[in-house]
């Protein structure tokens, strides 16, 4: 069956950027949104749009059955998830299966394999990908964790298996913190995700989250994309990437490229995947996979030239991937900025009226944002109102062009995070790559 209408279970700038792929397929969009976004670009721009429930994104966003309707009586008949919200949700997933609506994303059951930590290691363990040294499986017993503890070395981290967005963490130096720790852990990711289980694992000083984007068709076929550098964090949260990484040769991206595309295809995988490693002194470590499309996915699109939208929603519809991995070609150089709608000093959310907006132009430089003067930014939802790509031939290149383009945007009224780009962009350890998962938090703790 082909798709002739799609439902995107989203908002911002990712219901836009689905809405694109879809229309240059042919493909009619509905929009759902909260009463707070009625007047936002996604709603404007789809074909049919579906009011599905007040601000809080309970009662919406995450309103499976106001989704469901919505997509009944429009009859749409396939739905996109985007990221956030329901795209990681394996029962939302199979529910929208069961109404006979095809569901734009990964097999239902490797959702849930991945969403659960413990079982997702597991199974990266089981598939070949190199993992951080710890416990196998889950720990509960004190004595157990010290003999694991002891083994792989202090310092180590207690993890919640349920754990997400970098919560349910804690760092134990030396076996007389252990059993605190490993309770205010457990009792943290309880309240957290209902879910005390907690595992064990080394550590890693100072590594880079260097991350391969992956695609399968669920048939036994899959490629990879390369690698991201997300390495620049504050709070876990990612603030600018880049790809190809610095540190990473072509002989290791293939190489690692390969590993991670052989293991998908033995899962069966299907549609977009990111997995994610921690990389430390040449070696890498797996710390998670993400079942969904990313939102820096577009640097990868821009050194490959292929749209991960499209292909997630071709291999939805049943056809075959696009490429091949020996089509694929890495050329040039990425880097995304995520403006956020915050100060760029204490990062104190900045909603409100944006009475002007100029995107950023010419070659190579793309905008994705639901942004336009006179909107209102809603102060329900995430910070992020816009992510600027720009490509170059060079990583030199590239970063005086995002230098450029960072001039050029212009959002009058809330503050944004694009002062704190144009500093970042003036670093020398960024010039240089220099950096670690570490590096942009000391850096502000310094420089503020
Ligand atoms: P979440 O799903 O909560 O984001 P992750 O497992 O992806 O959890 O880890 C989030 C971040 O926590 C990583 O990007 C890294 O900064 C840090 N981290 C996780 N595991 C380790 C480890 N073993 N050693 C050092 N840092 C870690």
């Amino acid at each position: 069956m082909a798709i002739k209408r799609i439902l995107i279970a989203n908002r911002g700038e990712i219901a836009l950027r689905i809405h694109r792929a879809a229309h240059e397929m042919g493909i009619e969009t509905v929009a759902v949104h909260s009463t707070a976004d009625a007047d936002a670009m996604h709603v404007r721009l789809a074909d049919h749009a579906v009011c599905i429930g007040p601000p809080a994104a309970k009662d919406s966003y995450l309103n499976v059955a106001a989704i469901i309707s919505a997509a009944e009586i429009t009859h749409a008949d396939a739905i996109h998830p985007g990221y956030g919200f329901l795209s990681e949700n394996a029962k939302f997933a199979e529910i929208v299966e069961a109404h006979d609506i095809i569901w734009i994303g990964p097999k239902p059951e490797h959702i849930r394999t991945m969403g659960d930590k413990v079982e997702a290691k597991r199974t990266a363990g089981a598939l070949g990908l190199p993992l951080v040294p710890g416990s196998d499986g889950a720990v509960s017993e004190i004595e157990e964790a010290k003999r694991i503890a002891a083994d792989v070395g202090y310092p180590v981290i207690i993890k919640a298996a349920s754990g997400g967005g970098g919560r349910g963490m804690k760092v134990c130096n030396g076996p007389e913190d252990l059993e605190t720790l490993m309770q205010q852990a457990g009792t943290e990711a309880k309240a957290a995700f209902g879910d005390a289980t907690v595992y064990i694992e080394k550590y890693l000083g100072n590594p880079r989250h260097i991350e391969f984007q992956i695609f399968g068709d669920g048939n036994g076929n899959a490629i990879h994309l390369g690698e991201r550098d997300c390495s620049l964090q504050r709070r876990h949260q990612k603030v600018l990437e880049e790809a190809p990484s610095p540190v990473i040769s072509a002989a290791e991206r293939d190489r690692m490229g390969g590993i991670v595309a052989s293991a998908m295809a033995d899962m069966g995988y299907r549609g977009a995947g990111t997995i994610e490693f921690l990389w430390e002194n040449g070696e890498f470590y797996f710390i998670e996979m993400n079942t969904r499309l990313q939102v820096e996915h577009p640097v990868t699109e821009a050194i490959t030239g292929v749209d991960l939208v499209r292909e997630q929603i071709r291999i939805a519809d049943g056809k075959a991937l696009s490429v091949k991995q020996e089509e694929i070609e890495f050329k040039g150089h990425a880097i995304e900025c995520r403006i956020n709608a915050e100060d760029p000093f204490t990062f104190a959310p900045s909603p409100g009226l944006v009475k002007g907006y100029h995107a950023a132009g010419g070659m190579h430089v793309r905008v994705d944002s639901g942004l336009y003067a006179g909107y209102k930014i809603p102060p329900y939802y995430d910070s992020m109102i816009a992510k600027l790509i720009v490509y170059g031939r060079t990583r030199e290149g590239c970063i005086m062009r995002l230098k450029r383009a960072l001039q050029e945007m212009v959002i009058e009224g809330p503050k944004t995070s694009i002062p704190l780009h144009q500093r970042l962009l003036n670093q020398p350890d960024f010039l240089s790559g220099d950096y670690t998962i570490k590096w942009l938090e000391e850096w502000l703790a310094k420089d503020a």
